[in-house]
């Protein structure tokens, strides 16, 4: 992607995750010079498995980035643990169209991969960690761990979970631990049994046990993951694989054959935490994306798209601005978090509330639970027909940003 010539600002982003990435190519779009900071000595991802929903993988070929056979398009259900059907995540016909199916599974490196190759050389700075900033009506200066400095005239907070721009503009609040762990890998095995194209989400009583198809550099394979509760405030002592394989012996096949099919050095855990929406996410110059800005538990299995959207729309929200009027920044930052807010809130927390329901409900309660689940339609309405009622509306956004952004950059 060449450097636009039309460019009137400078920004730094902190962090190359999916956000921080996406900020970049986003901002590089608009014609302003981008600097990409990394505390590492690469992007590294952390973690392997990733599903994205249609509307950031709309996003990301916007953006620049080589979507072709990125992953596997999957149709998705919720189901008991015994195999019954809770969900359809029923999508319109032409976004089936368009993008194969509903939720595309890959593996989370291959994505960095797209993401690296599609910055402009230059862009990513590695092992440039962040140590602090200020701001005043000229610019934000940042003091970098190595001592250096450099000034912006807008600094995008894309630092994670454990955000030192989010600290630094809003204090610091506890992290909402969901007293939760999760073990995933993935195989290429053949022999497992299981369906290409199907993402298959199943609870039993306590634990939650899914597998989704996926692609990786050519090859067709499966990710799975299992899920349950774990105190948080307990060091985890056990072994990965043999705890994921006792909690996959609760679900039908093909769970079981695939955590199998797993090399055992590939499994890996994490615990799962968020923290509660903030009610504002820019001041001044800075602003947040992604996780600094929202950290989502992975129940939503959209924390990476949401976090790629934030930085496809904040790139578009600056386009056509000058960077140095203070006033100007100020407004795009309100525009582009305005409609951000309520979506990724409403994403964070439909997770936290999910992973209470299906892991902390007391004993006596998950009967009554999974006999509702099981014969009325209420998951079915909260998430069968929410998820792509938000889809749809994801892509439709995109849609209008892009129509602005070709106005504002013609
Ligand atoms: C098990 C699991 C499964 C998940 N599954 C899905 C899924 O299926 N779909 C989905 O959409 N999401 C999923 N998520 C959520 C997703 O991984 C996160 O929401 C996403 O990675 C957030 O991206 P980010 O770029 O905001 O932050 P991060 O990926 O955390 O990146 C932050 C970056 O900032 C850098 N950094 C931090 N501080 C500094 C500093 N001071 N200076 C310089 N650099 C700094 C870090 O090194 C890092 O590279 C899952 C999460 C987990 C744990």
């Amino acid at each position: 992607m060449a450097q636009p010539s039309t460019a009137r600002g400078r920004v730094a982003v902190i962090g190359a995750g999916p956000a921080g990435m996406a900020t970049a190519l986003s901002v590089h779009q608009a014609g302003h010079e981008v600097i990409l900071l990394e505390r590492y000595k690469q992007a590294r991802p952390a973690g392997n498995i990733l599903n994205l929903w249609p509307p950031p993988i709309k996003a990301l070929a916007l953006m620049g980035v080589d979507t072709d056979d990125l992953g596997s398009p999957c149709y998705t259900e919720f189901r008991s643990a015994a195999g019954k059907r809770r969900v359809r995540v029923d999508l319109p016909e032409e976004i089936i169209r368009d993008y194969g199916g509903g939720f595309i599974g890959l593996l989370r490196p291959d994505l960095y991969e797209r993401l690296v190759d599609a910055l402009p050389d230059g862009v990513l700075q590695v092992d440039r960690g962040v140590d602090s900033f200020e701001q005043d009506g000229d610019g934000v200066r940042l003091s970098m761990t190595d001592g250096s400095v450099e000034h912006v005239d807008v600094l995008v907070g894309a630092d994670g979970i454990d955000s030192m721009v989010r600290r630094s503009l809003w204090g610091e609040k506890p992290k909402r631990e969901h007293n939760l762990h999760i073990f995933g890998g993935f195989t290429f095995s053949e022999n497992t049994g299981a369906q290409a194209g199907l993402c298959i989400l199943s609870h039993s009583r306590t634990v939650q046990g899914a597998w989704t198809s996926i692609r990786s550099k050519g090859r067709s394979g499966f990710q799975w993951w299992v899920l349950e509760a774990h105190d948080a405030s307990t060091e985890y002592s056990g072994n990965l694989y043999d705890d994921a394989t006792k909690l996959a012996r609760e679900f039908s096949s093909p769970l079981p054959e695939l955590v199998a099919a797993t090399d055992p050095n590939t499994v890996q855990r994490w615990p799962i935490r968020d923290r509660k929406p903030l009610k504002k996410w820019s001041s001044g110059r800075v602003t947040l994306v992604g996780d600094a800005a929202h950290p989502t538990s992975p129940y939503a299995a959209y924390g990476a798209g949401m976090a790629t959207e934030d930085g496809y729309f904040l790139g578009r929200r600056l386009a056509g601005v000058d960077l140095t009027e203070q006033h100007a920044v100020e407004a795009a930052l309100v525009a582009y978090e305005t409609p951000r807010r309520p979506h990724t809130a409403r994403q964070s927390q439909q997770a936290y509330f999910l992973g209470k329901m299906f892991h902390h409900s007391p004993a006596p309660l998950q009967i009554l639970r999974d006999q509702i689940l099981d014969r009325t339609p209420l998951l079915q309405k909260v998430v069968g027909e929410s998820s792509p009622k938000e889809i749809i509306a994801q892509l439709n956004v995109i849609d209008t940003a892009e129509q602005s952004f070709r106005v504002a950059t013609r």
